[in-house]
């Protein structure tokens, strides 16, 4: 099973890793300096020993990794396992006498549980293995300063090093697996509710906005406009005779009215408007974004269009709405604003249906200019 969640943020990892061989490099060599203080062993050979033989050898590995993992960025890992298993390998074979040293073997083991896949564990583990092999064949004294028993010891201590580096693995991957389906539901929970919030806001019949919804962001269109910077306006549109198009056709009928009327108010009006379905046969649309002009203009081309067209329902005849327009003024309020559009309905009904009529603030303050 592949968990890539792992792999987030893997270059920066491998980039610290080869760090921390850098470090490990230079403590290295530090302790060598150290040590030449106290040594027993002639000074020359102590430093052509145990400082410039181990330091271009390490040096040599690790320049070689920072080639590789430029040039083979898909086997950072491996490369950066080898590099740990080479400089170990080169530590402990120099420094024989210090058997203690040969813990430094694992390091290879603990630098492959970063990566959280067994591939690579088992990796550094055979590293590992090998690396114990390669020194006890090749350096004789570490195989005679080390007892049978101490052999023993230290196999078994790599088995039990890689059995806790299989179990932390596991127990990794059992809470990313964990955190994956937490993740999942969460993200299910967000859809879920991103479209209850949608389902509430909607009208079944019309797909536009409901009633609720036409409140809410009303409130919040009008606080923006009273904070200045936001031109606001509303439509009310009221089908004509609609309580005739029932009786006559039926109420299914009606009901196919009221959906086309909605699509062609949809389709006429852009991403800043908002069309809501207020009640009935009644629509509201709020304009953001547009000049008074535009408002209008968008107003009777939905008109015309919905009296342009031609419904199945009603064996071919048409419907016609009348709208009242008002534009908001800072202060006006948000009762005012509807008054105001209501009552140029109200107006556009009494004067013979099928027409806009702008609200009388929006007449008045244009006849004031004028
Ligand atoms: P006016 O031109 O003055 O607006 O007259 P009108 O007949 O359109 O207005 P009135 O308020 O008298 O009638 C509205 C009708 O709208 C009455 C009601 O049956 C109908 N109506 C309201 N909601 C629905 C609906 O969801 N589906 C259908 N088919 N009809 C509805
Ligand atoms: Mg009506
Ligand atoms: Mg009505």
């Amino acid at each position: 099973m592949s968990l890539p969640l792992f792999s987030i943020r893997q270059e920066r990892w491998n980039r610290l890793l080869l760090q921390g061989c850098w470090v490990v490099f230079l403590l290295s060599v530090a302790l060598e300096l150290l040590f030449l203080q106290v040594t027993q062993v002639p000074h020359a050979e102590f430093i052509r020993l145990y400082i410039i033989r181990p330091t271009v050898i390490m040096g040599i590995v690790l320049l070689a990794a920072e080639v590789g993992i430029r040039y083979l960025p898909r086997h950072h890992d491996y490369i950066l396992i080898t590099t740990a298993a080479f400089m170990t390998g080169t530590i402990t074979f120099i420094h024989s006498s210090l058997e203690y040293l040969l813990f430094l073997l694992f390091f290879p083991i603990l630098i492959s549980i970063f990566y959280f896949q067994y591939k690579k564990l088992l990796y550094a583990v055979l590293l590992t293995g090998i690396s114990f092999v390669v020194l006890f064949v090749c350096n004789t004294a570490i195989s005679e300063n080390i007892s049978v028993t101490g052999t023993l010891t230290m196999a078994v201590i790599l088995l039990v090093f890689s059995g806790i580096g299989f179990g932390i693995l596991a127990r990794g991957r059992e809470i990313l697996t964990h955190l994956h389906s937490s993740y999942e539901s969460n993200q299910e929970l967000l859809v879920r509710t991103i479209l209850m919030d949608k389902l509430a806001k909607t009208d079944a019949l019309t797909d536009t906005y409901n009633h609720m919804a036409y409140h809410e962001y009303k409130d919040n269109l009008v606080t923006q406009a009273d904070n200045g910077g936001l031109q606001l306006h509303l439509a009310i549109m009221d089908i004509d005779n609609f309580k005739k198009v029932n009786d006559t056709f039926g109420h299914k009928a009606g009901d196919a009215v009221l959906q086309k009327v909605a699509s062609i108010a949809k389709s006429q009006t852009g991403g800043n408007d908002f069309v809501a379905r207020y009640g009935g046969e009644e629509f509201v649309i709020l304009f953001t974004e547009k000049s008074f002009q535009e408002a209008y203009d968008t107003v009777e081309s939905i008109r015309m269009k919905i009296a342009a067209a031609t419904h199945e329902a009603l064996n071919g005849c048409n419907v016609t709405v009348s709208v009242g327009l008002n534009a908001y003024e800072p202060g006006m309020g948000k009762e005012e604003l509807f008054k105001l559009a209501d009552a140029a309905l109200y107006e556009a009904k009494l004067s013979g249906k099928n027409r806009t009529v702008i609200a009388k603030a929006k007449q008045t303050a244009e006849h004031a200019r004028a």
